[in-house]
């Protein structure tokens, strides 16, 4: 049952870790490194079980591998989970953990996800080079994943509206959180009108006092008239039950895994609305810190970030000519990069 579902993954290497004095267990998933080294934030969380555990690493992983292939990056895909409660992140724990991930000699590089901070990361590298994203240049990700998540919206809007102009869209975004509430930031500078949804009282508070946004309840931010919907908080939310409420024309948000099933892409696409591949528009932040690894400045980091409209562009073109959704298309192209090089590194053995 265990392996078989490591082989279904399709995963090169997972390792399980345990260090009863630091209170560690942890999994380590390395899908694929075709590419160039695994790359993959470590998420801290308090699963269930241990078998939910092993299906989030896995899962995240190999979307890590596909993120790191359409972004046109060497590197390939990876993950870390911790199975903790937030209180029992400790010095030990985080260290025990950057050990983990020195063992791997920089065929694994983490940073922060779910449950770690930068802070936290900082804490690890003490045991271990291989962590990104702790620098001062680039720090916090979320304005890169935002810039990109924007980047994305345009390209989707040039192809429903026919121009490039944001201005007097409406956006409705739920969660404003890290990404959200920059992509609210930069939306507003645009000139689109926000219409925002969160759980955090004190955060719809400050979007709706900084940017002029109307708040909506959790479930309203589903149905209301909108042109974009732009889901910046949880996965699996264009289900059965939300994906006959929406109004919109485009679906593009930071979220990672948002459609809950496959069919669910297929459905957006019979309806006509645009889809942008979750893990083709929230590249950002992994564009950001990869770039600032191979000594790229923030600026540069930014410009690479922006190729993601181009990317977009292309995937809603391959779409339309071939009728298919488009999470298909990315899927096809994230896995055919990583094909050609596989075939490139067999011809030279
Ligand atoms: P965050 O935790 O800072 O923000 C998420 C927000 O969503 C929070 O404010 C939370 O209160 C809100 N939220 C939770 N449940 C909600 C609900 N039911 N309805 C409305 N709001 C709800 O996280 P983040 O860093 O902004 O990331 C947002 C999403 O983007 C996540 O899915 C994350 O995995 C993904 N993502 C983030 C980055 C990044 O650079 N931070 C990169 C890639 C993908």
């Amino acid at each position: 049952m265990l392996f078989e579902k490591l082989e279904n993954y399709g995963c090169e290497k997972v390792t399980f870790f345990y260090d009863k004095g630091a209170g560690l267990k942890s999994i380590i998933a390395i899908h694929d490194t075709t590419l160039g080294p695994a790359w993959g934030g470590t998420r801290l969380w308090s699963y269930h079980n241990e078998e939910e555990a092993l299906i989030d690493v896995l899962r995240l992983a190999k979307g890590m591998t596909r993120k790191a292939s359409i972004s046109g990056l060497d590197a390939g895909g990876g993950k870390a989970v911790i199975i903790a409660k937030p209180e029992q992140k400790t010095e030990a724990l985080l260290r025990a953990h950057g050990r983990s991930v020195e063992t791997f000699k920089g065929g694994f590089i983490t940073g922060e996800d779910v449950g770690i901070g930068i802070e936290d990361a900082k804490i690890m590298h003490k045991e271990t080079e291989h962590v990104a994203g702790i620098s001062k240049e680039i720090g916090d990700p979320s304005p890169f994943t935002a810039h990109g998540v924007v980047c994305g919206i345009r390209a989707c809007v040039k192809d429903v509206y026919g121009n490039p102009n944001l201005s007097g869209l409406r956006v409705a975004i739920q969660g404003v959180g890290h990404v959200g509430y920059n992509l609210a930031k930069e939306l507003h500078k645009e000139g689109s009108e926000l219409i925002i949804a969160d759980i955090r009282e004190e955060l719809i508070k400050r979007a709706s006092q900084e940017f002029g946004a109307r708040m909506v309840t959790l479930e309203e931010i589903y149905s209301v008239d909108c042109d974009i919907f732009a889901p910046c908080a949880l996965g699996a939310i264009i289900n059965d039950e939300t994906i006959s409420k929406l109004t919109c024309k485009i679906v593009a948000g930071s979220a990672n895994n948002q459609l809950e099933e496959n069919r669910h892409g297929r459905i957006l696409h019979e309806k006509g609305i645009r889809y942008a591949p979750d893990y083709v528009i929230n590249a950002g932040g992994l564009i950001a810190i990869y770039m600032e690894s191979k000594h790229n400045t923030a600026e540069e980091g930014m410009k690479k970030v922006e190729e993601i409209e181009d990317k977009i562009e292309k995937i809603i073109a391959l779409s339309k000519e071939h009728n298919e959704p488009t999470y298909e298309i990315a899927n096809r192209l994230a896995d055919e990069r990583i094909r050609n090089k596989r075939k490139e590194q067999e011809a030279t053995k």
